[in-house]
């Protein structure tokens, strides 16, 4: 191999991102590719220009268990990007949820809005193929990060396999952006109801760096009410959440401005069981929290895990 290593990685979300930085800390040349507009992935964020409101409607808070991830909190905090939330060390992100993964893709060469649509091997290494047109080069590695159902459709229309991926299973959230035309009396700024189509309710202008007026929330239906009702359209379950909402808040609520959103693959609900894959034969990997669990550290973790496993056999 004249030069670096060139990995290709699928994914800007926290697992893509952790890999790349792991990756390019190690002198391997990395290349990220991202379907979505901006990097985050599930650690989203929609911000409305004409009024300033900013949601993040996927990923709202994040807190440390292992080592690593703490290591890499701790330097966040140190720097304002993130700041505590709840006082058993909860934290979120500054200025939006997408600010971490920003961070640790700084510098590297990310290409946000390119939909990796096949892969393919050759005697050179990977060619990668996008919707919008061929990737400029080839590579000695691909790793993938999207969520599992995604990697198995991708790696079926490459005619690839990677064995374990399958096992990881996912369940769907609707959320909700409401922004309230008048003060609502809200019990608190998070609520966690024990009952009914709502799981979680967060005030976003309780978090730093967001306009605490007009009161804007972010609303992630259960688990369960969001697999109901999947398939229906999300003018439907916007006015069927309101009136959820009104419920809890004890009146009808008055929405200056309300907008579903679906995540077909949000919470992992079975892992692959093991950190993450991969197949030094193919030199193909995959990382994400379906690997090991349903939240940021455990992508940030899978992320990191395969890139030791690509340093031990590219470096
Ligand atoms: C509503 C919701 C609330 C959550 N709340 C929390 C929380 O409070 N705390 C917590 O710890 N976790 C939470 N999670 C889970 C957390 O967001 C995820 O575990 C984590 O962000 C997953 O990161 P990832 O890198 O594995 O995957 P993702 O973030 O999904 O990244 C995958 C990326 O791949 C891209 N992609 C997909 N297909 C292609 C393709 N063909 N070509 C190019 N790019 C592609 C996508 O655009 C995406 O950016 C929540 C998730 C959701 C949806």
């Amino acid at each position: 191999m004249a030069g670096p290593a060139q990995v290709a990685i699928v994914g800007a979300g926290m697992a893509g991102a952790s890999a790349a930085r792991r990756l390019h800390e190690a002198g391997l040349s990395v290349a990220v590719f991202d379907k979505g507009r901006q990097p985050g992935g599930r650690m989203a964020n929609r911000r409305d220009r004409e009024t300033g409101l900013s949601f993040d409607h996927g990923a709202q808070v994040m807190r440390a268990h292992g080592p690593a991830f703490r290591r890499r909190l701790d330097d966040w905090k140190s720097r304002g990007l993130v700041a505590p939330f709840d006082t058993d060390g909860t934290v979120t992100a500054v200025p939006d949820m997408t600010a971490p993964v920003r961070d640790l893709l700084a510098g590297l060469d990310v290409r946000a809005g390119r939909t990796v649509t096949a892969l393919a091997r050759t005697e050179h290494g990977w060619r990668v193929a996008l919707a919008e047109a061929e990737a400029d080069r080839v590579f000695d590695a691909v790793v993938l990060t999207v969520p599992g159902p995604q990697a198995l459709r991708l790696l079926a229309a490459s005619g690839c396999a990677l064995s374990g991926v399958e096992r990881a299973r996912y369940a769907p959230c609707w959320s909700l952006m409401l922004a309230c035309a008048a003060e609502p009396s809200v019990p608190g700024d998070v609520l966690r109801p024990a009952t009914g189509p709502i799981a979680a309710l967060f005030r976003e202008g309780v978090k730093p760096g967001r306009p605490e007026a007009p009161p804007a929330y972010t609303i992630h239906a259960t688990p369960a009410w969001s697999k109901a009702h999947l398939e229906e359209t999300p003018e439907a379950v916007r006015a069927s959440l309101l009136a959820a909402l009104g419920e809890l808040f004890g009146g009808p609520v008055t929405p200056l401005q309300a907008r579903a959103h679906r995540w077909r693959y949000a919470l992992v609900e079975e892992t692959c069981g093991a950190p993450c894959l991969y197949d030094p034969v193919q030199r193909l990997g995959y990382a994400g929290d379906g690997c090991l669990g349903p939240r940021i550290e455990a992508a940030y973790d899978s992320g990191l895990a395969l890139a030791e496993r690509l340093i031990a056999d590219l470096a």
